[in-house]
């Protein structure tokens, strides 16, 4: 296995598509939007020099390792050769439905369809292919590059041969990949959405300040990122949609998004890829400050 394609070059799409390309697999970057991928390839760049600059590789590696990458915004083209496809793509269930029809028609026939999704039924979008053996779920954790996890969620018809070797590239990529079953959130974030959306919760009853409820977790739990800053790094109008997808699943209101995450959303600040969410990165992530609306 080869050639990776990887669907949407978001905050994921280019951490995926970074540690492919530094094992040597080639890469194309698939995006509908032209300015992602221009985004993307120069976030893999930065990030590769930090490596070459922390002498963590060296800068053949780095060039090796962009040379691996290419980019397209038409979908057919960028999955004609592919032996697996990473989806990571916006997540709304309707584009992924559109996405994995398009992948069934134009990927060749053996390819492993993987999503990186953080919530969305495996087995739902299996069933809108012809090959729902080969579709499973990849979900790589933010950043990319640096965490170790990889959940990899099989899907009510997922094979044990497409598991198995989802489960033995991810190892090649230096990950560990933990198998998990299809129910909504699977394992990650099942347990940590609950826990970004009481950080909300609190926040929005008045029970503490947005630096009070992180430095309470980082000091009293040992999370090395408060809950909010966390929900700040993933975007807001992810964990704003994994809430929604749990929410229906189960049919439980407690999985419900608080209303000042659905506010923040609609209003359009959604963490640092926004530039603003709970706190304010106008001067970067190392220097980000309580957001006004919360002072
Ligand atoms: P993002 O909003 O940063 O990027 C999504 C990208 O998908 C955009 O560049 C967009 O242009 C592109 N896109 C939209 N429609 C497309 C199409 N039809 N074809 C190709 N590209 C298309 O999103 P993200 O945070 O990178 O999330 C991507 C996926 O990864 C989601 O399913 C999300 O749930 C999952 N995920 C996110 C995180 C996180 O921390 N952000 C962690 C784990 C998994």
């Amino acid at each position: 296995m080869q050639n990776v394609s990887v669907i949407g070059a978001g905050t994921m799409g280019n951490g995926i598509a970074h540690v492919f390309a530094m094992k040597n697999f080639n890469v194309v970057l698939v995006d509908i939007n032209q300015g992602a991928l221009d985004k993307a390839i120069a976030t893999i760049d930065k990030n590769l020099e930090r490596m070459v600059s922390k002498e963590k590789i060296t800068a053949d590696q780095k060039s090796a390792a962009l040379n691996n990458i290419s980019t397209q915004t038409d979908m057919k083209s960028g999955v004609q050769k592919a032996d697996l496809v990473v989806e990571a793509a916006t997540e709304n269930i309707e584009l992924k439905f559109k996405i994995f029809q398009d992948l069934d028609e134009h990927a060749p026939e053996s390819c492993i369809l993987a999503t990186n999704t953080s919530s969305i039924s495996i087995t739902k979008i299996a069933a809108v292919t012809n090959r729902a053996d080969k579709v499973i779920g990849m979900h790589f954790m933010n950043p990319v590059p640096i965490m170790k996890l990889v959940e990899v969620i099989r899907g009510y018809s997922t094979s044990d041969e497409v598991t198995n070797a989802v489960t033995d590239i991810s190892k090649k990529l230096g990950k560990i990949p933990v198998e998990v079953n299809d129910y909504p959130g699977f394992v990650a974030n099942r347990i940590l959405m609950p826990m970004i959306n009481e950080a909300i919760i609190s926040l929005h009853e008045g029970v503490a300040g947005v630096e009070e409820i992180d430095s309470v977790m980082k000091l009293g739990m040992a999370h090395p990122m408060g809950p909010l800053q966390l929900a700040d790094f993933i975007g807001l109008d992810v964990c704003h949609s994994i809430l929604n997808v749990m929410y229906e699943g189960f049919g439980n209101p407690k999985y419900a998004p608080c209303p000042l995450l659905v506010n923040m959303v609609e209003a359009g600040n959604l963490g640092i890829k926004s530039g603003v969410g709970f706190y304010d990165y106008s001067n970067g992530p190392k220097n980000a400050v309580v957001a006004d609306n919360f002072k």
